[in-house]
């Protein structure tokens, strides 16, 4: 079976027959998207999916990876920051060195971006190809992940003269956006209903993960999946929890992370969350290697409802995750949960501990509604948050980008 056939299994042959039309007038074109990594973070891994799709589609799709020593990635993570609000000034020693890296870049890339037809760079580490690139043929975008509603000014400076060259720029959010001399997109991330993370497991594995944690599957399990971090406020969970359980002494809570060792503030974090937690039995903090897609699966799955408690948020991926698997979803009230979470609908939006536990106590207190929430949340993930929905819209924006001139472009 070929990967579009697995897809069709999940969001029906209509969907696929769109994307199919869509290819239509980019049969043959060559599409390249230039990152700064193969493995790990959310870019790569939509990309590692998104490319090989394109192709079964009959675009000629690749991926090309800049590289860069340590001053150029502890350069371009500074601008990460930056452009996500953080006042973090870069010497000019570095933003000379960030730009001579891509100059490095350039020449190695040139003769694949030249020609191509399309070329999406990601995020501010490529940012300056397009510039580096004077005879290039096709049609160049920006993509940025990150939220840049609010950057520091004098990081934002140096980026835009690269970034407003582009054709067109694309945005997750409405508000992350900046603005910008070229039309801009907003088009929201997505999972991978295929992915280890996300696919359908026995509930075997599911009760086996269960029991490898000491979760009782007979007890109601609520469950938070996040990095250990303020903004996702695990404290505030724990906080939660301990008021929800005056009404359900039987509830368990789980708090998964990744291994905080390397990250001096996920140590702090973790450290205030087991000092919270103070040995409660019912509470699993669990510590889990990056890796470990198919356990984060199984848990969200063995979850009656999933928290993401964030009190700031770029999308929430989580969120996403946790509603695919039919789960409801009670959520902090911010950034991207509020595309995702619907009051009554697929979950509930909170701002405080309180009011956490009171949704957690309505809907425990009422399994049906869990059941119609979940409901409703895989089917608000399936419209609109799948990989297949993402690739639909960047192939909308190409064509547009082809045809944007010209007449109407009629799909039967
Ligand atoms: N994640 C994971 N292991 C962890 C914590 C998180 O694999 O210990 C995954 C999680 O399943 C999700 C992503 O990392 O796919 C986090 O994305 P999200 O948008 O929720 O938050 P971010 O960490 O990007 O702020």
């Amino acid at each position: 079976m070929s990967i579009l056939d697995h897809y069709a299994q999940i969001v029906g042959d209509d969907v696929i027959d769109q994307l199919q039309q869509l290819a239509q007038p980019l049969q043959g074109k060559s599409v390249v998207h230039v990152n700064s990594t193969k493995i790990g973070g959310g870019v790569a891994e939509i990309l590692t999916k998104l490319v090989p799709l394109m192709r079964e589609l009959g675009l000629e799709s690749h991926w090309q990876v800049i590289t860069g020593d340590e001053p150029f990635f502890q350069c371009t993570k500074a601008m990460h920051n930056a452009l996500q609000g953080n006042p973090v000034p870069i010497s000019q020693e570095l933003l000379t060195h960030y730009e001579e890296i891509n100059r490095d870049n350039a020449e190695r890339l040139r003769s694949h971006l030249t020609d191509a037809d399309f070329v999406f760079i990601h995020d501010p580490q490529p940012a300056p190809q397009l510039s580096l690139c004077p005879n290039r043929q096709g049609h160049w975008i920006w993509r940025c992940h990150i939220d840049a509603s609010h950057p520091y000014r004098p990081v934002w400076k140096f980026l835009r003269p690269f970034i407003e060259l582009y054709e067109a720029s694309i945005f997750s959010l409405p508000t992350f956006a900046q603005a910008l001399p070229h039309p801009e997109y907003i088009i929201s991330p997505s999972i991978d209903p295929l992915s280890e993370k996300n696919c359908s497991l026995d509930n075997d594995e599911v009760q086996q993960v269960l029991q490898e944690f000491h979760i009782d599957p007979d007890r109601p399990l609520v469950v938070q999946v996040s990095r250990f971090d303020r903004f996702k406020d695990p404290v505030g969970v724990i906080r939660a929890y301990k008021m929800a359980t005056k009404f359900h002494p039987d509830l368990q809570l789980v708090l998964a992370g990744g291994s905080a060792t390397d990250d001096p503030e996920g140590a702090l974090v973790l450290q205030e969350v087991k000092t919270e937690a103070n040995h409660d039995p019912d509470i699993h903090i669990l510590m889990l290697p990056p890796d470990a897609h198919r356990t984060i699966n199984a848990l969200q799955r063995g979850a009656d409802i999933v928290l993401q408690k964030s009190t700031r948020e770029g999308f929430g991926l989580t969120v996403t995750e946790g509603m695919w698997k039919g789960k409801p979803v009670i959520g902090g009230d911010t950034g991207g949960i509020r595309l995702q979470v619907v009051n009554y609908h697929t979950g509930f939006l909170v701002n405080t501990p309180e009011g956490a536990a009171l949704r957690i106590r309505y809907l425990l207190n009422q399994p049906d509604k869990i059941a119609e929430f979940g409901h409703q949340a895989r089917e608000l993930v399936r419209e609109n948050f799948l990989l297949t929905r993402h690739l639909r819209e960047y192939m909308t924006l190409m064509v547009s980008l082809l045809y944007g001139g010209g007449d109407r472009l009629e799909l039967s």
